[in-house]
């Protein structure tokens, strides 16, 4: 017996690899980056200590502490052209003497009057006491520093500045300016990066092939980290930043790539195909799409095989029919004598599977049985034991299941649905005899380049189609103003048959004030607004039972309109429902207003998505605008990407990615199309072991990866 890992993605990469495993490791290959930061002049152990506090350990870990931004010091500006916030320099005559004024024993503020031909400049200094006699009347100084205006006046507060005739050192080029800590100030960290710059620059050894570099307009490594320090041009900052992000997405896609060939070589459990799961196909109540099929083949394919475990991802939107698919393959697995779990992320999920799944597939012979945490000690127990016997075939479960130590007699195939909603738990710890094939399903449609390196060790299967008889649902984007009226549909809607969803807005952080909200707006639909309807409420504070009760009467038509928090917003399935209102949708990012929309337009009536939405604010309207205008999940993946804020795109934040030290997968993503495409050509060419060239990248992708790809002939 021993442990599984489940791959549930939120921190997948992370845990895979370690934090810090994407830096420009050298030091194998280049020992001096392995030396303590204390052996950089000007760093003591005071100072070391706390840029401990920042990662630096080492001289590597302070020189790929990369810059957030960069002063350009060569911006030359007239008075008459500064505008406020500013920051660049300003050619001045200083024309009056420097004042003092003392408002308290501890300040000093100096001040004087600079001016050119366009205008003048108040020039202040808090405690800077030594400008009084570097500073003179009459004289023409360059002052760099940042610009207040208000009207006509303007002033810097603390410029640096230099004599307009010496030579300019400290108010031209472009100045890096670091993340900083406690401590540890800009110019400090501007000096110790140059001094470790001057121990290391010239001496590191290039890793990426000639070839790859000319291929990719590579700029070499020690102009590289020179240039994203210390830029002589913006140009040269680019050339050297886009190799260091070219550098840390291939590492990590190559190191991904091996790590799907390590898992091809793990043996897998062999399966036979069944000609049973074929007349069960047949004998659906509605014909697989060709997507379904063919996804449905692939997996099967996998699992005979005999000689690998499957790793497989389905992608597929909402609605798609991902379920159905998992089902074959649980099907598949029990006609061959195994066991399969079902994980879900939410009890109301885990519930519908259950009861959806198992008088499907119950006429197979598969018994089935539900583990979430709402079930009794006494009951887990015995379904535990159940699963040790073998008696039950199936589990379905939350993550519930991940908490239990649940041994299986013969365990075949882990499905996880929706598992971009699964986040605290990360491993399951499921007991089994051999490695059971692995079937991760998802709803959230991210791009190919994107899918890529975020799964670039399963392999990928997506559903790009929908079932024929399904309707785009209609979408508006709505104010207060049409409230009546949309209550007025609703009514009407219910009359011919239809449900309804009201989502009540998210409350960050609260599930207490979101129920709260839920019940008030219950109460009022019930009293007023909807009287007369039968109104159900659904929440996160509710019990599972009461949540259960609530569900299934709403899945029997018995509830017409229920007034629910986000707990439906993953893979509740009730065709029947066909309006879908949000309130507050500002609140929600385009994917959670995706998801949301896909539990109506299930079924063949046409369904409607009414978005209340309160705000003005632009990236508010650009959202409502992109739901109203298009159903397809990927197609709004693509516009959220060119809304995004930084970190914040379609449902990926829940996916866990990596932290890097300079790339920015957002902002860097042609760069990462290259990436691939060198990856893919380094891989299928077997680079890596067989030309001499690349043997340097091979030594640092084995340090990198050390442990994970230990055993693998790198090929
Ligand atoms: P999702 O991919 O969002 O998980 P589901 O698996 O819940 O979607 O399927 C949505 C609905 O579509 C279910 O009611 C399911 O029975 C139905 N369905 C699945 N496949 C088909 C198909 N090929 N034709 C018609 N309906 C289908
Ligand atoms: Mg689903």
């Amino acid at each position: 017996m021993h442990s599984i890992n489940i791959l549930i993605p939120k921190d997948r990469l992370r845990e895979k690899f370690g934090k810090d495993r994407f830096s420009l490791d050298y030091t194998r290959i280049n020992p001096i980056l392995g030396r303590s930061v204390q052996s950089v002049q000007q760093v003591g152990k005071a100072r070391a200590q706390k840029l401990n506090k920042l990662g630096i350990k080492t001289i590597g870990d302070l020189i790929t502490y990369y810059p957030r931004n960069y002063e350009d010091r060569n911006k030359e500006k007239k008075v008459s052209e500064l505008v406020n916030d500013d920051e660049c320099a300003v050619i001045l005559k200083v024309v009056s003497d420097i004042s003092l004024n003392r408002p308290r024993s501890n300040l000093r503020i100096y001040k004087t009057l600079g001016v050119d031909d366009t205008g003048y400049v108040t020039l202040t200094w808090f405690n800077q006491d030594y400008v009084t006699e570097k500073i003179l009347r009459d004289k023409t100084y360059v002052f760099f520093g940042k610009v207040k205006r208000a009207g006509i006046y303007v002033e810097m507060v603390n410029p640096i500045f230099e004599e307009v005739t010496s030579e300019r050192k400290k108010t031209t080029g472009i100045q890096p300016v670091y993340p900083l800590t406690a401590g540890i100030t800009q110019s400090y960290m501007r000096m110790i990066q140059r001094n470790a710059l001057n121990l290391v620059i010239g001496k590191l050894t290039e890793i990426l092939p000639e070839e790859l570099r000319r291929r990719y307009s590579l700029a070499e490594i020690n102009f590289s980290l020179e240039n994203i320090h210390f830029p002589s041009s913006f140009e040269d900052k680019e050339r050297a930043r886009k190799r260091l992000v070219f550098e840390e997405l291939l590492m990590l896609q190559l190191g991904l790539l091996q790590l799907k060939t390590k898992q091809t070589a793990v043996s897998g459990i062999k399966m036979e195909k069944r000609s049973l799961v074929d007349r069960f196909i047949e004998q659906l109540p509605f014909r697989l799409t060709n997507a379904q099929l063919r996804v449905y083949r692939e997996i099967e394919e996998d699992m005979t095989s005999g000689e690998k475990q499957m790793n497989r991802l389905i992608q597929g939107d909402v609605g798609s029919g991902k379920t159905i698919v998992a089902a074959l393959a649980i099907l598949l697995t029990v006609l061959n004598g195994y066991q399969a779990v079902f994980m879900v992320p939410t009890e109301i999920l885990a519930e519908q599977h259950y009861r959806s799944i198992t008088p499907l597939l119950g006429n197979y012979g598969v018994k089935t049985a539900l583990l979430t945490g709402s079930v009794s000690r006494k009951e887990k127990e015995k379904i535990k034991e159940g699963i040790r016997n073998n008696e039950y075939h199936l589990v379905i479960g939350t993550h519930a299941l991940l908490e239990e130590d649940v041994e299986f007699a013969r365990l075949g195939l882990v499905v996880t649905d929706e598992q971009h909603r699964f986040g605290v738990k990360q491993r399951a710890v499921l007991a089994s005899k051999a490695n059971p094939h692995i079937l991760v399903m998802t709803a959230t449609p991210i791009p190919r380049t994107l899918s890529l390196i975020l799964y670039g060790d399963l392999d990928i299967s997506v559903i790009d189609e929908l079932p024929p008889d399904r309707k785009p649902v209609k979408t508006y984007a709505v104010d207060e103003s049409m409230r009546a009226r949309v209550y007025n549909f609703i009514r009407k809607m219910v009359q011919e048959g239809r449900q309804a969803y009201i989502i009540c807005p998210l409350v960050e952080e609260s599930d207490e004030i979101e129920a709260e909200a839920a019940m008030t707006m219950a109460k009022r639909l019930e009293e007023k607004d909807l009287k007369g309807l039968s109104i159900g409420l659904v929440h996160g504070k509710m019990k599972w039972k009461d949540k259960e009760r609530v569900m299934s009467e709403f899945a029997k038509g018995n509830i017409q309109v229920l007034v629910s928090t986000t707990v439906v917003e993953v893979g509740v399935n009730v065709p029947n429902a066909t309006i879908m209102v949000v309130e507050n949708a500002e609140r929600f990012g385009l994917a959670q207003l995706h998801q949301l929309r896909g539990r109506v337009g299930r079924g063949e009536h046409q369904s409607y998505c009414i978005l209340f939405c309160q705000s003005k604010s632009e990236i508010a309207l650009k959202r409502m605008e992109i739901m109203t205008k298009y159903n397809d999940g990927f197609k709004i993946s693509e516009k959220d990407m060119e809304l995004r804020g930084p970190g914040d795109i379609f449902g990926v934040r829940q996916h866990g990615l990596p932290e890097f030290k300079i790339a920015n997968l957002y902002q860097d993503m042609e760069i990462l199309k290259e990436v691939q495409r060198a990856a893919e050509d380094i891989i299928k060419n077997q680079k890596l072991s067989e030309k001499e060239d690349y043997r340097k990248l091979k030594e640092h992708l084995l340090v990198m990866f050390e442990d994970k790809l230990k055993e693998v002939a790198l090929n």
